[in-house]
C-alpha cells in the first residue's frame, strides 16, 4: 500500500469531543470519523485493525469448536414477544415499522433470533452440544454513547450461544468459552481480569465479565489478593461484621428541625453513622418500596433489584416519597404504620438503640431496637462492597480498581428455550429444553481497550497481532533515482509478504515520522541518506524506540525475525 493512494488523514490537534486517548488517538490516526453521536465509519486503517481482531477472534472461536452463522440485523418483533422481551427491553432497543406496519427491532442482542434459528435446525439429544456464535452488528440507544467506540450506538459484536443437554454440559461450554476468551484477549495483547458479575434477575445462575484494568472505566471491581476473590461491584459480596448489642432503651421521639442527612444527623446526635437506620424509597416496576441500610452503608441497587425480584428499579421521586411517608423528605423510616414493601439489609438487625425518622417533619426517632419496634419482613444483603471490605471467601481485606468491560460469559439457563419453547428428543424420545449460554466480545470497544493500554504521548503502538500493517516503511529519497531505488525495496517487502505500508507522500521527514509515530505499526524502516550514500536502511521499533540498520539483502530477513519475536511477546 501506498499512502499517496491510501487516505490515512491524521490530525494534528485533538478533537474537542475526546476525553480518552483511545478516542483522541482513533481520530487523529486516521482510523475513524465521526458520523454522528455515538456512530464512526471506519477508514481503512482502522478498518485493518478491526480485520484483524475479528479474525484472532474467529480462530479462537472455531478452535473451541463454536460455528459460525450470520443472522438478521433486523429482528421481527415476533420473536421478542416470543420471548416476552418486546415488552421489557425498554428504549436501549430501536424499534421500526417497515411500510407494512410491520414491527422490528435492530437487534441489540439475538438471544431470541438464534434460540428460533436452532429450534428450526436441532431436533435430537445427538445435535447437541452446538455453540452458535456471529461477528455482527449491534444497535442500542444508549443513554449516554461516549468515549468514542468504547460506548456507541452502533457496534460490532461477536455473539454466541450455547445449547446444551443438560447443566454438566453447560458447564462444559462456559469453560469452553472461558479459555477461549483468555486466549483472545491475550493474543490482542490485553490483560483481562474475569470478575464474577450480576447474574440479574431474568435467572441465569454464573456469569463472569472479562475487566481491564483502566482509569477511565465504567465498572468498579473488588479484588482480593490473597485469595483472587474478583467480582463486579455491581455483585460483589463482602464479609460482615456488626457491632455487639447493647441493652435496648425506650424508643422516643427527637426534635431534628431540618436535619436531614446522614452527615447532619451524625453531628447532631454525635454518634457513628451504623447507628442509623436509612430508609431509602424506590419505585420497583414503577410501585413504591422501601430499603433500609444501616447509614454507614451505602445501597448496592442491583442487589436490592434482585432482592424484590424487580425489572426495573429506580429512586422514587420527592412527591412519592412525601406521599408514602407523609412528611418531607429526609424523615422516612420503617416505624410506620403505611403499607409498603420494605426490604432490609442483613446489617438492620445487629443495630441497638438505632435512630431514624419518624415519618414526621422534623422528628426522628432515637432507642429503636429493630423487632421490637418494627418487623424485619424482608431481610436481605443490599450493601455495596467498597475499598478496605473483607473478602467473601477468606476475609483479607479487598481493594478496588476502574475496569472496562470487553468480553462477557453467561449461563442463561432454560429462560429462553422455555419461553420460546425449543426442544430436542432426548436417548428416551422424551422431548426437553435444553440449557443456554451466551458470550458476547465488544469488537469495536476491545480495539479501543487495546489503545488505551498500548499508546505514548506521541500515538498508538499496537501489538503486533493486531497492528494495521507490520512495517511503515518512509521514503525520504527526493532525485527521480532516490525515488526508483525506495520503490524497490517496497517491492521486494511486498514479494516476501510482508505488510508494509510505504509513506511515497512529498512530505517532510518531520511529518512523516510523526505519522509513522501516530500510526503505531510496530517497524518504521526509514529509505533515506544512509541508504543512498552507505546502502544501509534504518529500522526503528515503535515500541521500545530501539534502533538498527541493515544493508537490503538483509532486511527482509531481519524484519522477519523481528516480527516472529514480537509475536513471541502475545
Ligand atoms: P455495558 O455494561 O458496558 O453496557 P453490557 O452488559 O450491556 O455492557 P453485553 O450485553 O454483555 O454488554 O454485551 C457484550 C459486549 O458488548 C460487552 O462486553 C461490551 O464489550 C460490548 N458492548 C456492549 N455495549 C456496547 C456499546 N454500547 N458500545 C460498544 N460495545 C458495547
Ligand atoms: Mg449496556
Amino acid at each position: 500500500m501506498r499512502l499517496s493512494r491510501y487516505p490515512v488523514p491524521t490530525l494534528k490537534e485533538d478533537p474537542s469531543d475526546a476525553v480518552v486517548a483511545s478516542h483522541r488517538l482513533m481520530i487523529r490516526a486516521g482510523l475513524i470519523r465521526k458520523e454522528s453521536a455515538g456512530m464512526y465509519a471506519y477508514l481503512p486503517l482502522g478498518l485493518r485493525v478491526l480485520r484483524k481482531i475479528i479474525e484472532i477472534i474467529r480462530d479462537e472461536m472455531d478452535r473451541a469448536g463454536a460455528v459460525e452463522f450470520l443472522m438478521p440485523e433486523l429482528t421481527n418483533a415476533d420473536l421478542w414477544k416470543e420471548s416476552g422481551r418486546w415488552h421489557t427491553m425498554g428504549p436501549e432497543m430501536i424499534r421500526i415499522k417497515d411500510r407494512n406496519g410491520l414491527e422490528y427491532a435492530l437487534a441489540p442482542t439475538h438471544e431470541e433470533a438464534f434460540t428460533a434459528m436452532v429450534r428450526s435446525i436441532v431436533s435430537s439429544y445427538r445435535d447437541l452440544p452446538l455453540n452458535a456464535y456471529q461477528i455482527n452488528t449491534k444497535f442500542r440507544d444508549e443513554i449516554r454513547p461516549r468515549f468514542g467506540v468504547i460506548r456507541s450506538k452502533e457496534f460490532i459484536m461477536k455473539d454466541a450461544y450455547s445449547f446444551d443437554l443438560d447443566e454438566e454440559g453447560l458447564e462444559k461450554s462456559y469453560q469452553a468459552m472461558r479459555v477461549a476468551y483468555r486466549n483472545i484477549f491475550r493474543r490482542m495483547g490485553l490483560e483481562t481480569i474475569p470478575v464474577e458479575a450480576d447474574t440479574g434477575t431474568m435467572g441465569g445462575s454464573q456469569s463472569e465479565e472479562f475487566m481491564v484494568p483502566s482509569a477511565i472505566g465504567e465498572e468498579v471491581l473488588l479484588l482480593c489478593e490473597k485469595c483472587g476473590y474478583r467480582a463486579n461491584q455491581e455483585k460483589a459480596d463482602f464479609r460482615r461484621t456488626f457491632p455487639s448489642a447493647e441493652p435496648p432503651e425506650n424508643l422516643k421521639e427527637v426534635s431534628t428541625p431540618n436535619i436531614r442527612t446522614i452527615d447532619e444527623l451524625v453531628s447532631f446526635f454525635n454518634c457513628d453513622a451504623s447507628k442509623f437506620l436509612k430508609s431509602i424509597i424506590y419505585l420497583a416496576d414503577g410501585k413504591p418500596v422501601m430499603a433500609v441500610i444501616s447509614g454507614d452503608r451505602e445501597i448496592n441497587e442491583h442487589k436490592l433489584k434482585r432482592a424484590l425480584g424487580a425489572s426495573e428499579l429506580e429512586l422514587a421521586p420527592d412527591h412519592i416519597v412525601e406521599d408514602v411517608t407523609r412528611a418531607p423528605v429526609g424523615f422516612a423510616g420503617p416505624i410506620n404504620d403505611f403499607n409498603i414493601r420494605t426490604i432490609f439489609d442483613a446489617s438492620i438487625r445487629h443495630i441497638s438503640n438505632g435512630i431514624t425518622g419518624a415519618n414526621k417533619k422534623d422528628v426522628h426517632f432515637a432507642g429503636v431496637t429493630p423487632g421490637r419496634d418494627f418487623t424485619i419482613s424482608e431481610e436481605a444483603d443490599i450493601a455495596l462492597a467498597i475499598d478496605g471490605d473483607a473478602c467473601p471467601k477468606c476475609g483479607s481485606s479487598m481493594s478496588t480498581t476502574r475496569g472496562i468491560e470487553v468480553g462477557h460469559i453467561f449461563k442463561l439457563g432454560y429462560k429462553y428455550s422455555m419461553s420460546m419453547n425449543l426442544t430436542v428428543l432426548d436417548k428416551n424420545g422424551k422431548a426437553v429444553h435444553p440449557i443456554m449460554g451466551c458470550y458476547g466480545i465488544g469488537v469495536n470497544r476491545t480495539m479501543a481497550t487495546i489503545i488505551e493500554q498500548h499508546h505514548d504521548e506521541r500515538g498508538i503502538i499496537w501489538p503486533v497481532s493486531v497492528a494495521p500493517f507490520h512495517v511503515w516503511m518512509v521514503g525520504l529519497g527526493k532525485s527521480e533515482e532516490e525515488i526508483a531505488r525506495t520503490d524497490e525495496i517496497y517491492e521486494m517487502l511486498k514479494k516476501a509478504g510482508i505488510e508494509v505500508i510505504y509513506d511515497d507522500r512529498p512530505l517532510s521527514p518531520g511529518f512523516k515520522f510523526g505519522d509513522a509515530d501516530m500510526a503505531g505499526c510496530p517497524l518504521r524502516i526509514t529509505v533515506g541518506k544512509t541508504y543512498f550514500k552507505e546502502g544501509n536502511i534504518e529500522i526503528k521499533r515503535r515500541g521500545s524506540g530501539e534502533m538498527e540498520t541493515c544493508p537490503k539483502e538483509e532486511l527482509v530477513e531481519k524484519i522477519k525475525e523481528i516480527i516472529a519475536s514480537e509475536f513471541g511477546k502475545y
